[in-house]
């Protein structure tokens, strides 16, 4: 018998946390800067916005993390909104990766970033964003709080410092697409992906920006002023070719869901035209993805047979 996504419950949210945040102990916290090995390794949550605009959390879902790579999608969301999805794309491509996120891929000898999901992609998304100085990173802001309805989002100072201070590697890949004339700007350009990635949320805010993409660009309380079924099919798709970064066809085949990670420790999820998810467990995987946040999503998509396939 199928469940109905409209029927999800405190309670079976709350077996599936109990049952699957164990997995926390076979995954490491990121810690490529000391800000984020700080964080308590057994804080777990779970929150879905469901189809009636209605939100459930279990769990650890006022703890916040940084969006780190989630924030991707507000950003390809933005420069696709102000520069057209064919002008976007002619500087990088659609591609699905066997890549890590930070990995150069075919950057050195074609110059442009597979996707808009790794590192490369997306601070060229970012630097496509206008604005003079911190101003593109406002608007990405700005959008999430508007999409969670939360004007309190702000990012880690901390958080920012860190990576800016050690992102050598993301330093790198700025220089080269500098160098093919792909990004035309300044080094802010890199401060703002960076800053980008130090929003603080919470899994509420995840599973509204879930339901989001899940729903044409719509927010959760039938706010329509983003209506964009176009835009929100794009995001989807890249979700789900490159949103789990190298695990992500292994992940198509066993949730089968778009969704975007960060090594923060959160994943959003959407449920096209039906609900959003949100995770939060910051032990992550060899690919850089929430260890019980993959559970977690697993368990849920089985349970209300959620799978788009
Ligand atoms: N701040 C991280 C980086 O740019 C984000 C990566 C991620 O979440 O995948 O390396």
């Amino acid at each position: 018998q199928k469940n109905n996504s409209a029927d999800i419950s405190t309670s079976t949210l709350s077996s599936i946390l109990e049952k699957n945040k164990h997995y926390y102990k076979d995954g490491a916290v990121a810690d490529y800067i000391p800000e984020l090995s700080k964080v308590n390794p057994v804080s777990v949550a779970l929150s879905v916005v469901d189809n009636n605009g209605k939100i459930i959390s279990v769990g650890d879902s006022n703890q916040k993390f940084t969006m780190q790579s989630v924030s991707k999608i507000i950003a390809l969301m933005l420069a696709v909104m102000e520069n057209s999805e064919e002008s976007v794309f002619e500087k990088m491509g659609y591609y699905g990766t066997d890549r890590p996120f930070n990995h150069f891929a075919n950057l050195e000898t074609t110059g442009k970033p597979l996707n808009p999901m790794m590192n490369a992609g997306a601070i060229l998304t970012t630097s496509l964003i206008s604005g003079q100085g911190e101003e593109a990173f406002v608007k990405i802001l700005e959008m999430i709080r508007y999409i969670t309805n939360n004007p309190s989002i702000n990012y880690s100072q901390a958080v920012y410092q860190s990576e800016k201070e050690t992102g050598h590697r993301n330093r790198g890949m700025f220089y080269l697409m500098k160098n093919t004339g792909a990004i035309t700007g300044s080094e802010e350009q890199l401060d703002n992906y960076f800053r980008q990635c130090s929003i603080e949320i919470t899994t509420e805010d995840l599973a509204k920006i879930g339901y989001f993409f899940a729903n044409q660009c719509t927010r959760y309380d039938g706010d329509r002023r983003y209506e964009n079924s176009a835009l929100a099919k794009l995001i989807l798709s890249q979700m789900l070719i490159a949103g789990m970064y190298e695990f992500s066809g292994e992940y198509a085949r066993t949730v089968g869901l778009p969704s975007k990670s960060g090594v923060g420790g959160g994943i959003v999820v959407s449920v096209p035209h039906r609900i959003g998810i949100g995770v939060f467990s910051p032990a992550l995987d060899s690919h850089g993805n929430s260890l019980a946040g993959y559970h977690m999503i697993l368990d849920l998509a089985k349970t209300y047979e959620l799978s788009i396939f």
